[in-house]
């Protein structure tokens, strides 16, 4: 799991992101989030933090939650399968 370090970096933190909706309902708020996003120094960091802790709500690394839905899903998927390997190397 990653660590939240790089919050320290994120534009959302270090300049005004007060007219961003990054949990937007509605198609223009997320549009305008993940537009926000685009140029974010942290952007890889923050999607990998969302996609390894399961979060699923909002805008996260410039990805919507429906893209990100399908990213947590492969994560999980590849990450049984390694954990069977390990476990299987461990137990041969
Ligand atoms: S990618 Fe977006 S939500 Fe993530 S830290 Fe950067 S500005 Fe914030």
């Amino acid at each position: 799991m990653l660590n939240d370090s790089f919050m320290d970096f994120a534009k959302c933190r270090i300049t005004d992101s007060s007219n961003i909706d990054f949990f937007s309902d509605h198609y223009t708020g997320s549009y305008n989030a993940v537009k926000f996003c685009q140029d974010c120094s942290v952007k890889e960091e923050c999607l990998q933090y969302a996609i390894q802790n399961e979060i699923y709500h909002g805008i996260w690394g410039g990805v919507s939650q429906n893209s990100r839905k399908k990213m947590i899903r492969q994560y999980l998927k590849s990450n049984r399968s390694l954990n069977q390997t390990k476990h299987q190397r461990l137990c041969s």
